[in-house]
């Protein structure tokens, strides 16, 4: 029985739009056309394949102010990330659109004749995305799926669908051809899971929580179908007392609340060597009061509103330990929450150990640098995470220490497309992104061919 769901915008509560969610019947018709355009995709010559990407990028530009008003609406993104964001959607297709044109194999040395390598595409690809990142997610996945001549079906979160409809539209304003590119809102449980399922998708690549990703794993092993995880983090930022001590402070806020916390990457953790603490927090709590939490339409705002009621009672039941300071968040309808710092008793405390996903951040003292290392990999997560020191010495075994999959040294960046991105332990398994993620969407197929 097909559904709906109103999209609400959690800055004011009010009802966006009423969206068809795709029931099986229609689920399955997506995926049959997504294969019957993959016959055709993969053999359109590389260079054509590379000019319809770099359209595509194109046009998401033309249209970044409307998709990054349609993200503002539908999501509480501040105005700035949601310019960012779509600026992401189009250079991630820009940079794999040089891709087909590069996708080389390998001459191998043999005796008795020649043996080479090609790259094959797997054929329809399950991208599956979560709320927080809408745009983003969605490109890091149908980039360099559609460049490797891959087809894609998309299923964007229940709650964040109206930015990955337009894009399903930009793509055929593009030229990009019918079924090659096909977004299915929908319910988890019924679209999601028949990416797991149906034998033609021949790849899952999934973002979203630990635990729905363990159970698309399990699901996946039936057909020993191919799978990315991108899952959930608990991040450290670790701040040595060597380090600019005022410079760490003030972009530690950043490095947690933005997207009001709702960041796999969110370094929700914060680990001072006990010498620097109190210097740390004086600078801290000023650069935590300044960080404005406001209607995610003015230029000014650094973090909007939480993404549902639900989102907000689940963040809001880790409020029960000390809390050192707060910021501030608009009253009235909307789900805001201020940020918050909060100063818990040991390393079993639950705002330590688990993924808020929402604008609260825990800070601990450490000793030395053996004790931070320690400690930073005392979680089951091990995703992204800072260090800050002005010893470049201490910088590199800190990084090789840690385990995470994206770290950054005197910076809180985590994702750049021309890098790497995914995670260790229960963080995830493959990497997304970067030179390299053709890989994960290509067959290495080997052809020997006999001189005789
Ligand atoms: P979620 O796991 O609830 O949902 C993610 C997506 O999976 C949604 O589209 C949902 O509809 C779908 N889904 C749910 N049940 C399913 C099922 N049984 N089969 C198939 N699909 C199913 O996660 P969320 O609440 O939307 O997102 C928040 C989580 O995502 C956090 O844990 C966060 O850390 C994680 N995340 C990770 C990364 C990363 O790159 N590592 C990035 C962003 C978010």
């Amino acid at each position: 029985m097909p559904t709906s769901y109103d999209v609400i915008n959690p800055a004011t509560e009010e009802i966006v739009k009423n969206v068809a969610h795709l029931d099986l019947a229609a689920t399955d018709d997506a995926i049959a056309r997504a294969d019957k355009a993959f016959h055709t995709w993969r053999t359109i010559a590389p260079g054509e394949r590379a000019r319809l990407l770099r359209s595509f990028s194109h046009i998401v530009t033309e249209h970044r102010e409307e998709l990054a008003q349609l993200e503002i609406t539908n999501s509480g993104h501040t105005r700035g990330n949601a310019l960012w964001e779509a600026d992401n959607v189009a250079n991630t297709l820009m940079y794999y659109a040089a891709a087909p044109e590069r996708l080389f194999g390998r001459q191998i040395p043999v005796p008795g004749g020649v043996d080479i390598t090609f790259k094959e595409p797997l054929g329809v690809i399950g991208i599956i995305v979560p709320w927080n990142f809408p745009m983003p997610i969605a490109a890091w996945g149908f980039a360099p799926a559609l460049a490797a001549g891959n087809t894609v079906v998309l299923k964007p979160a229940e709650y964040t669908p109206l930015t990955a409809i337009r894009l399903g539209e930009l793509a055929l304003l593009a030229g990009i051809p019918e079924g090659v590119f096909n977004v299915l809102p929908g319910k988890g449980s019924v679209v999601g899971n028949r990416f797991v399922t149906h034998p033609l998708v021949r790849k899952v690549v999934f973002t979203g929580s630990t635990a729905v990703g363990k159970q698309i794993m399990v699901g996946c092993a039936d057909q020993v179908k191919r799978l990315t995880l991108e899952l959930g983090g608990k991040s450290s930022n670790i701040i040595f007392a060597d380090a600019d001590i005022a410079k760490a402070a003030a972009a530690a806020p950043g490095a947690v609340f933005d997207n009001a916390g709702q960041d796999c990457c969110a370094r929700s953790r914060i680990l001072v060597q006990k010498s620097a603490f109190d210097t740390f927090m004086e600078h801290f709590e000023v650069a935590v009061k300044k960080f404005r939490c406001e209607d995610p339409n003015l230029a000014t705002a650094d973090m909007g509103p939480l993404i549902s009621k639900k989102q907000f009672d689940a963040v809001e039941s880790f409020l029960d330990e000390p809390i050192a300071f707060k910021g501030s968040a608009p009253t009235g309808p909307g789900y805001w929450m201020a940020p918050t710092v909060l100063l818990p008793k040991n390393t079993s405390a639950r705002s330590w150990r688990e993924e808020i996903f929402g604008p609260v951040v825990s800070v601990m003292t450490f000793d030395d640098e053996a004790d931070a290392i320690l400690m930073a990999n005392d979680s089951e997560y091990g995703l992204s995470g800072s260090i800050w020191t002005r010893d470049i010495g201490r910088a590199l075994r800190v990084s090789r220490g840690v385990d995470t999959g994206a770290l950054s040294v005197n910076s809180n960046s985590s994702v750049r497309f021309w890098t790497p991105f995914g995670g260790f332990k229960q963080s995830g398994l493959g990497r997304e992104l970067g030179p390299d993620a053709l890989d994960s969407f290509t067959e290495v197929k080997n052809v020997f061919i006999s001189n005789d």
